[in-house]
């Protein structure tokens, strides 16, 4: 059975769950102008700019032969509910017959959630299910690790482009983890990659940090964020997401382990008190967060159409007001421009600097 599954962030990471149980794997080809076009064409005109995207994605993985394309949902009042049904709708139309199946919360539908789990052991058995799925955490636990680490030093780094190169060895060194031992020697060989990284010594006063925030689509995914964490550190800031897939699945499957995304939500009580869909109210809360480590700015993506997200930019005047912190919106869709939006960053940035030096010399 050929499956298939959304691009998004550490592919290399959740890719292992289906070769571990035994599917012929196909990764969508990572998202580019082509994909993005294939969904908007395919795509109600007004569908968020995500939805567009996996759209294309899906048809790609289709045209490379998959049968099955497993992806996450949603419920409550954003359009992630409806995503895989007007998906594999979409899909038919097009005279595509890959099934799409849709993981949900446990706690929202335990029923489905439980059919889904057994529709994607298939042969297996479930202590071969919880192996590969364990192996699989820990692998994108690695890696969202390193991922962190190395957009915080990559700004220092003396040679350019060496972060991103052991990025890529990195991720090629947990491709080939399929057992514990592997997870060890790739942890051993992660740690000698970032070793070579050169670095120039900084000091604390003179780092600029930014945090990420925004939908979880155009957070995670660098190939239609513009890699924005890569031009803030081109810039000299560090970057931190609001983001990381390890955590979302803390939080979405693993009971008892989403305390840091429930803090976050506490702190953003007071501007959102109910849950709006999307991560809209986790972003509010990134804010407040981000600010009390001591970050300088914070850029906010937010797809077109993205209703959530919509809510969160009206709330951003206030809450950079009152924190004294810059915020930057940059709308991403099919029509995203670079150079326009990197002007608007490189100006941002400025700002931040700016503010930086009157700190320091009052
Ligand atoms: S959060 Fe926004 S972009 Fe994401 S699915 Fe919901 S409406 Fe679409």
């Amino acid at each position: 059975m050929k499956v298939s599954f959304p691009y998004m962030g550490p592919v290399t990471a959740y890719r292992k769950l289906f070769e571990q149980l035994g599917y012929e794997v196909i990764v969508p080809p990572r998202p580019t102008q082509r994909t993005v076009e294939l969904g908007a064409k395919n795509s109600p005109e007004f569908a968020c700019f995500p939805f567009k995207v996996l759209m294309g994605s899906y048809i790609e993985a289709c045209e490379l032969g998959a049968e099955l394309i497993f992806s996450s949902g949603g419920h409550g009042p954003c359009r992630a509910g409806f995503y895989g049904e007007i998906h594999a709708r979409n899909l038919k139309n097009l005279g595509y017959q890959a099934e799409v199946v849709i993981f949900d919360e446990p706690l929202y539908n335990w029923k489905g959630f439980y059919n889904n789990v057994k529709r994607l052991k298939g042969d297996n058995s479930f202590f071969r299910l919880l192996r590969a799925t364990f192996l699989t955490y820990r692998v994108m636990s690695e890696l969202d690790k390193c991922e962190r680490l190395l957009h915080r030093i990559s700004p220092y780094q003396r040679k350019a482009g060496s972060a991103e190169k052991a990025w890529l060895l990195i991720q090629k060194e947990y491709a080939n983890v399929f057992n514990g031992k592997g997870l060890a020697l790739a942890r051993s060989k992660t740690e000698e990659i970032i070793k070579e990284i050169e670095l120039s010594k900084v000091e604390e006063r003179d780092r600029i940090k930014i945090g990420i925030i925004g939908e979880i689509y155009v957070v995670l995914e660098p190939s239609i964020n513009m890699g924005i964490e890569n031009i803030l550190n081109d810039l000299g800031c560090e970057t931190e997401r609001s983001q990381y897939l390890s955590e979302w699945v803390d939080y979405m499957l693993i009971p008892g382990k989403g305390k840091k995304e429930k803090g976050i939500m506490a702190k953003a009580e007071k501007y959102i008190d109910i849950v709006i869909g999307g991560h809209a109210k986790q972003n509010i809360g990134h804010i407040i967060d981000f600010k009390e480590r001591g970050f300088d700015g914070i850029v906010h993506l937010k797809p077109f159409a993205c209703l959530p997200e919509l809510v969160t930019e009206s709330i951003i005047p206030e809450m950079s007001r009152v924190y004294d912190i810059p915020i930057l919106t940059l709308s991403l869709d099919e029509q995203s421009g670079l150079t326009n939006n990197l002007t608007r960053i490189e100006a941002f940035v400025d700002l931040i600097r700016k503010k930086d030096r009157a700190r320091h010399i009052s």
